[in-house]
């Protein structure tokens, strides 16, 4: 290690290789990424408190190999909690890391966590989504694309009496979240999204699609909806994305969601100014809905 790079001690966690560069291009390093994620804690740190969380590990950063990572045997401090689950596809147990606490969310940044994913539900409530979540991914790349479906899908919602909230994911697409009241399982949750979803795709055919397959997804914007079944992750609002600029997923006003809009200008060096803001989603919690019974 160069004298130059000695570890930095940041809110108690030991930055490891600081000044490595992380984004080439921006010239973005570790220890950006781990100061982004002290300073955003305040605001990411309720997305994840008591939730299961999974991350996109990439320890040469954003250029090098990535893998997504639910155990975390070794790296993070000692006493981090834990919470196992069997997965099903694989009869596994899996020990989940629990978020909420700033150590673990830098101890992980440390570990060359870009992305961090949650799960929709508490350890105290598995089944009990607490979000429904809409992933729109544009298959053209288009950012464009994804908020004109998201503008056929918010008056659907609007017909059946939801709030909805938009957030760029970070990446080309758009997620669109409905705060849900407790004790609504994801199987409920998946089967009203899907329905939304089908309606979604009927009003506009020639621009969204419900169809997985890329192939007969052609250029259209797949409106992805199992995203709400029970494991399932999404980035939370605030979460770093391994792409140019080092966008971070944003909360938006529905007058926000433009085609025009490009959401990598939401990133790690913006963000602090878009947080003078009045935060969009600032009654999220205070509109857990009931899904209608249809
Ligand atoms: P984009 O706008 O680029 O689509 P996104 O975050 O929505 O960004 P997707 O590829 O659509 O990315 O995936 C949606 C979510 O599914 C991710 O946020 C992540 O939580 C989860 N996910 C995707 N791939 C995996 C994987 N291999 N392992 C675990 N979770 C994954
Ligand atoms: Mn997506």
């Amino acid at each position: 290690m160069s004298s130059k790079d000695q570890p930095v001690i940041l809110e108690g966690v030991r930055i490891t290789h600081p000044n490595k560069v992380w984004w080439p291009q921006e010239g973005i390093t570790k220890l950006d990424v781990a100061r982004f994620y002290a300073d955003i804690a305040p605001y990411l740190l309720p997305w994840m408190k008591d939730r299961l969380l999974t991350a996109e590990r990439c320890t040469q950063g954003m250029r090098g190999l990535c893998f997504f990572q639910k155990n975390f045997e070794k790296g993070l401090p000692p006493g981090t909690p834990t919470f196992p689950l069997t997965a099903e596809s694989t009869g596994r147990e899996v020990h989940y890391v629990v978020g909420g606490q700033t150590k673990t969310l830098l101890a992980m940044v440390n570990l060359g966590c870009i992305a961090i994913h949650t799960m929709n539900c508490r350890t105290r409530s598995l089944h009990s989504a607490d979000w429904l979540a809409f992933d729109l991914d544009p298959s053209s790349g288009e950012f464009a694309d994804a908020a004109k479906a998201a503008t056929v899908l918010a008056p659907l919602l609007e017909e059946v009496k939801l709030v909805s909230y938009p957030k760029t994911s970070g990446g080309r697409g758009l997620h669109i979240f409905v705060p849900l009241r407790s004790g609504q399982t994801q199987d409920e949750a998946r089967a009203f999204a899907l329905k939304i979803g089908h309606r979604a795709a009927q009003r506009a055919p020639a621009l969204i699609t419900m169809e997985m397959s890329k192939a007969a997804r052609g250029r259209r914007v797949l409106v992805d909806v199992m995203r709400n079944g029970f494991a399932q992750t999404v980035v939370p609002p605030y979460s770093v994305r391994r792409r140019s600029k080092a966008p971070v997923s944003m909360p938006l006003a529905w007058d926000e969601v433009d085609p025009q809009l490009d959401p990598a200008d939401f990133n790690i060096r913006t963000v602090q100014r878009r947080l003078a803001q009045p935060n969009p989603w600032g009654n999220f919690w205070k509109n857990r809905q009931t899904l209608p019974k249809e």
